[in-house]
């Protein structure tokens, strides 16, 4: 569904991928969802009258499985190129397993997941770097941001031509507010409350986030207030 002006959403609450879509470039999609969205994905472009050959770059927020799962078929599939923060890039690639969050979801998931969705390992052609940013054609500059914590390579991505943060798990709005995600599925929650804070500073007025739905409109508050219950989350 284009929920802004050539940004797309595709999937569903546990799963989703935004496409960033202008008419005279190439594609562009911030993550790819679990093993299999890749089906998903060609079916969307499909229905908007895209191709798969036409996505110029893969960028993934980060190394879990409902983000880069579908990214080595789309690889395969497309031209396009696949990147991600170095600090997640090894276990993307494959150099390291792919840890499934800790505790009692984790060893679960660890169980049930290579038989659900046998996990394809993606090769990952460029590295992504805080303050990096990208040019598309009608789109303009879409600016990568380390926020690091749910995992240590964890990248937000910044479209100012629309006023639009893509947050990944770098704030989690499944439950209807946004706020850092939960211990459970972070490397650091701490580190990742820490980055909540100096996501107050961002100015966008619409959010994305990798699971949940979007915030349209109202963003700088929902930044505001994530951050706030981050602060007491720590103490402070
Ligand atoms: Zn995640
Ligand atoms: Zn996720």
């Amino acid at each position: 569904m284009e929920i802004l002006p050539g940004v797309h959403r595709i999937g569903n609450l546990a799963s989703t991928a935004y496409l960033l879509a202008d008419r005279d470039d190439g594609l562009t999609l911030i993550d790819s969802g679990p093993p299999g969205f890749d089906k998903t994905i060609g079916k969307y472009l499909t229905r908007i009258g895209r191709r798969p050959d036409e996505i110029q770059r893969i960028i993934l927020t980060h190394r879990h499985f409902d983000h880069m799962g579908g990214a080595a078929a789309l690889r395969a599939q497309t031209r396009s190129k696949v990147y991600a923060h170095p600090l997640d890039a090894p276990q993307i690639d494959g150099r390291e397993p792919n840890r499934p969050p800790k505790g009692a979801m984790g060893a679960v998931m660890k169980a049930v997941m290579p038989v659900i969705f046998p996990l394809r390992p993606c090769r990952v052609d460029e590295s992504l770097a805080d303050a990096q940013a990208f040019d598309l054609v009608g789109l303009g500059e879409l600016r990568v941001i380390h926020t690091p914590g749910h995992t240590m390579g964890h990248c937000s991505l910044l479209l100012p031509s629309r006023n639009l943060f893509i947050l990944g798990d770098a704030l989690n709005n499944a439950f209807g507010t946004p706020q850092t995600s939960f211990d459970a599925v972070n490397d650091d929650t701490r580190m990742a409350n820490e980055t909540t804070i100096t996501l107050a500073e961002i100015d966008a007025a619409n959010l994305v986030f990798g699971h949940g739905n979007p915030v349209l409109g109202n963003g700088r508050a929902a930044l505001k207030a994530a951050a706030e219950k981050a602060r007491k989350a720590l103490g402070r």
